[in-house]
């Protein structure tokens, strides 16, 4: 174990992908998960906080903290017929790459992939743009090793409840909590496809099982320190197909229900600005034949049948009337892919005098048949403000990426901001969606979670205190007071 308080190293830890800058006291580099106990421990001792850290990729400020960053850099996997263990610093980029080899895949793939680990993922409850077919990171846990407040590691699997009901005090406690609250759990969980907001409250208990991996899932840090990872696999599908449709804001919703009729694996949207914003026009040009201001890419894809039939499919459809450019070649798929990708790490960088593009609003999530109506009160929001804004994400799970161009080192700024996500959240909840798809709530919307969860975030509070009852985890993240 190494422990570091250089300056420079802590300046650099001070930042994630987010808009809060903290310097930590220290930064721990664990080597073992002995490690990551003792430095749990040390940490109790000596009356820090700790934040688990992982790429440093999330949005909401998650990753950064005044006490002890702990880094774990172990990244070994171990890929078995259907399920891969991996151990929290493997970037998700490098996990393809092992999976692949072995003709499996673990489909979420977050747009940071290429510098997010599997330990950020986990605990964010990361999606990707195929979501909308094969699920959230949640959906693939299957066992967790996690280190908890007080130092203890524990190997975390589902049981049944009657085996929960007879474990230790803590499980016990929990089983009970959520079994007594169970209706209410589900009245209240918001109506969409993916949801990052809270504790994942209704799918710890499913079909006769306590699952707590799936409680843990999504918990940024905030319950436990994740060691390794059991994931479920897929065998890669033998086919693709890319279809690319032009678009204005306003026509998303029609597009996304006619192609959606289709099974798609995707339906996501990119803006177009972004890139002229930022001198890369190159990127999108090859795909733009008219002014209209979006691109939708819809990907078909299966591990059986074959790309002609589904392109047989769709040629006796209404989806002809939009034109769509067809990409079949693996090259060509991926390379829009990989401007699909960018369209997040270019948006970070653009700027207009001292404006930048800010996080807050820019992870609303509806359900899917509410995607026009999120649409709109976007350009409202925007529009009666006067902002210039940018937006993109996942259409097919109505779950999208918009961000206004603001000042918030400006008291004006931070205060248009605040109005922004106070209207924006009271909106989303009425329809039945979640402030957060998938980045989760961080210190940023933290203070909102429990308006989103009135009669439920009391059981969250009380998560929180059987597994750290001193507050040590990630304090002011997520759930707070
Ligand atoms: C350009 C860009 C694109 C993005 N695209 C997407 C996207 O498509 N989909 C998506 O879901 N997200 C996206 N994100 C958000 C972010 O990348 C993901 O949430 C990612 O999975 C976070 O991983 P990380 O390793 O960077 O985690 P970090 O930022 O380091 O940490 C995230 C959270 O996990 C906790 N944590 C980290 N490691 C551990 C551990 N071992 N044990 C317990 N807690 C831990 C941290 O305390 C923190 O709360 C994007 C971000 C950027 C900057």
């Amino acid at each position: 174990m190494q422990r570091y308080t250089d300056k420079k190293g802590l300046q650099e830890l001070s930042r994630d992908a987010g808009i809060h800058t903290i310097i930590p006291r220290l930064a721990i580099l664990a080597e073992t998960e002995s490690d990551v106990a003792q430095a749990m421990e040390d940490s109790a001792a000596e009356g820090l906080p700790v934040t688990a850290r992982g790429g440093g990729t999330s949005i909401p400020s998650q990753s950064v903290g005044g006490g002890a960053i702990l880094l774990q850099r172990r990244n070994a996997i171990r890929v078995s017929r259907d399920a891969v263990v991996c151990q929290p610093g493997v970037v998700k980029a490098e996990l393809n790459r092992a999976l692949s080899r072995e003709g499996r895949w673990m489909p979420v793939d977050p747009s940071s992939y290429a510098s997010c680990m599997i330990g950020g993922m986990v605990a964010n409850n990361s999606s990707g743009a195929r979501t909308m077919k094969y699920g959230s990171t949640v959906d693939y846990v299957e066992a967790l090793r996690a280190v908890f407040p007080g130092g203890k590691a524990l190997h975390v699997a589902p049981v049944s409840i009657e085996e929960a009901l007879s474990a230790d005090v803590r499980t016990r406690s929990l089983v009970s909590l959520l079994l007594e609250n169970q209706k209410t759990i589900a009245q209240e969980r918001p109506r969409v496809s993916k949801n990052s907001s809270g504790y994942r409250l209704e799918r710890a208990v499913h079909d006769g099982v306590f699952d707590l991996p799936r409680l843990l899932v999504g918990s940024e840090g905030t319950l436990c320190v994740f060691t390794e990872a059991t994931l479920a696999t897929r065998v890669v599908p033998k086919w693709r197909l890319l279809l690319i449709v032009e678009s204005p804001f306003e026509e998303l919703d029609r597009i996304v229900s006619v192609f959606g009729e289709h099974s798609p694996s995707a339906i996501e949207l990119v803006d177009k600005s972004v890139f002229r914003l930022m001198g890369r026009w190159e990127r999108v040009s090859k795909y733009s034949r008219t002014g209209a201001p979006y691109l939708l890419f819809i990907e078909f894809d299966g591990e059986s049948g074959d790309a002609s039939s589904k392109m047989e499919e769709l040629a006796g459809s209404k989806v002809g009337s939009f034109d769509p450019l067809v990409l079949q070649s693996q090259a060509e798929i991926s390379d829009a892919w990989e401007v699909r990708s960018e369209t997040l790490t270019i948006a970070q960088d653009v700027k207009r005098g001292t404006k930048t593009l800010v996080p807050g609003v820019e992870d609303l999530v509806v359900p899917r048949e509410r995607l026009g109506d999120l649409v709109k009160l976007l350009a409202d929001q925007f529009e009666s403000r006067g902002l210039e804004y940018i937006s993109y994400g996942h259409a097919g799970d109505a779950n999208l990426h918009a961000r206004p161009l603001l000042d918030i080192t400006d008291s004006r700024g931070g205060s248009t901001l605040d109005s922004l996500m106070e209207e924006c959240f009271e909106a989303v909840w009425k329809m039945g969606g979640s402030m957060t798809g998938e980045h989760g709530d961080g210190m940023l919307r933290a203070k909102f979670v429990e308006r989103q969860y009135p009669k439920t975030y009391w059981i969250m509070r009380e998560i929180k205190s059987l597994f750290d009852p001193k507050g040590v985890l990630n304090p002011g993240v997520k759930i707070i007071g």
